[in-house]
């Protein structure tokens, strides 16, 4: 396994204050960022679901031993705070083939594992993030769309054995207070919650051993004699580290070839007034997720009488797209909630943001041991609640030498895929977008 000698980590995330499920929660006040030099037996870099996870389980496999886990920016403002807040427990696709079951099979093994971990930690450190089990609906727009993508998905999980309901019409319609979608497949098991909300409670009720440090990026790794990482307040040795920095992992030159790097955007709407909710007459939250990811629009009603819009996926390699792109997007998520919502015309947004998912083109996660004591917990495809939690805890078990069965699991999943020279994908994925786009253009 090589072992880059010295790096220079040039590529930092850029998260502004935009991202909604953060600024409508109460101030939160950052660990210290690192001041002065530091030793400990193990570092962790990156404190999102994976990092956090990874922390974690290491303190717990290793009592004694001191843990520093480092984050770039703010617990809350990371892609672990500003997703959609779906907890998911199936997968969203669809195969026939026994193989592809026996996989659906691992994930859902991988992803249940997740949520209960997640869920033992909401209860113990009462984290309040509206964590709720209100299931999922798997929607379609049209005939066709119900035809060609949620009946295989139906079928997928006929054979699985999992319990779901085809829904459909005014029952529908009653459920989402909307007509926009006319079929959907529920699964009963998904959590829906707030994610900044979450993963601060995570950061706030790391273990003893375990110290975080915020705002404080890795600039610079070496090895000499373990692991020296360089950040703007002091370096940090460490025989042994993790890297859990979600997408920016691949510049640390251990997997750099593997990584797609979408923009996602979404807005939330301040709560609806007592009179909208009385116009609205829904008083159960929900989630509704497309049955074509590109071309479909992911939405929300939340506990606190709020509704989101996830919408626009974009490739961006740079992870860096600017504040007036995302404004761009305003106008039209607050057209798709009006053409949704007609009785609710005044809802305004409290806020729009960007966030950064990181994809393979085989859809695996880069998981494993990477160089002489290094290992990477990364590459969440997109579902990086579940994947990424039981990813990091898992990573930490596989350090530590600690047997779990789930790491069979996650190993079978594969590890990314080479991808082409930079020109190519850039013009394959763009091509590809837009084709899924064109293709479901009537389930938008
Ligand atoms: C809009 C949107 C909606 C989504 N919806 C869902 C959903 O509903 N359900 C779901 O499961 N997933 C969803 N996802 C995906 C999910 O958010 C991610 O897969 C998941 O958060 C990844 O977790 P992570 O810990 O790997 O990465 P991150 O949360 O990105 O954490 C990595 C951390 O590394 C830090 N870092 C990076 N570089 C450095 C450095 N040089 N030094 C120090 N620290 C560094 C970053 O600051 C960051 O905090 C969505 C994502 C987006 C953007």
């Amino acid at each position: 396994m090589a072992m880059p000698e010295s790096r220079s980590i040039k590529r930092l995330p850029n998260n502004d204050s935009t991202n909604a499920w953060n600024t409508i929660l109460p101030l939160r006040t950052p660990k210290p960022a690192l001041a002065g030099d530091l030793n400990a037996d193990w570092l962790v870099i990156g404190a999102g679901y994976a990092g956090l996870a990874a922390a974690r389980q290491l303190a717990h496999n290793c009592p004694d031993q001191k843990i520093a886990i480092v984050d770039a920016g703010v617990c809350g403002e990371n892609a672990s705070g500003r997703n959609s807040g779906f907890v998911i427990d199936v997968p969203h696709t669809v195969s026939s083939n026994l193989d592809q079951l026996d996989s659906a099979h691992r994930h859902m093994r991988l992803a249940r594992a997740a949520t209960n971990q997640l869920a033992e930690l909401v209860k113990k450190h009462s984290i309040q993030c509206d964590w709720s089990v209100d299931g999922k609906y798997q929607t379609a727009v049209t005939d066709e769309g119900a035809e060609s993508m949620l009946q295989p998905f139906a079928n997928e999980l006929e054979a699985l054995g999992e319990d779901y309901q085809w829904v459909r019409g005014d029952d529908l319609a009653a459920r989402l207070g909307t007509r926009h979608f006319k079929h959907a497949v529920y699964t009963p098991g998904c959590v829906l919650m707030n994610p900044a909300a979450l993963v601060r409670g995570l950061a706030d009720s790391l273990p003893d051993n375990v110290t975080l440090f915020e705002n404080t990026p890795v600039t610079q790794l070496q090895s000499a004699n373990g692991m020296v990482v360089t950040t703007p307040g002091g370096e940090i040795r460490a025989p042994k580290v993790i890297l859990a920095a979600n997408g920016f992992s691949d510049q640390f030159g251990y997997k750099p070839n593997g990584f797609v790097h979408l923009a996602l955007k979404a807005s939330l709407t301040r709560p609806l007034t007592p009179e909208e909710r009385a116009t609205y007459s829904v008083d159960r939250p929900w989630g509704v997720t497309p049955a074509n990811a590109f071309g479909g629009v992911t939405m929300r009603y939340t506990n606190d009488h709020r509704l989101l819009v996830r919408q626009d996926i974009r490739l961006d390699m740079q992870q860096n797209m600017s504040a007036q792109s995302t404004q761009r997007i305003v106008a039209h998520h607050r057209h798709i909630l009006r053409d949704r919502f007609p009785s609710l015309p005044d809802v305004t947004f409290e806020n729009t943001w960007v966030g950064y998912i990181c994809m393979s083109r085989n859809g695996a996660p880069a998981f494993g041991q990477v160089a002489h004591n290094v290992w990477m917990s990364a590459c969440q495809n997109g579902i990086g609640v579940t994947k990424g939690t039981i990813s990091g805890q898992l990573i930490a078990d596989l350090a530590c030498e600690h047997e779990n069965p789930l790491i069979k699991d996650i190993q079978a999943l594969g590890s990314p895929q080479p991808l082409p020279a930079r020109p190519l994908v850039e013009v394959g994925a763009r091509a590809m977008m837009k084709w899924e786009l064109w293709k479901n253009r009537r389930e938008s």
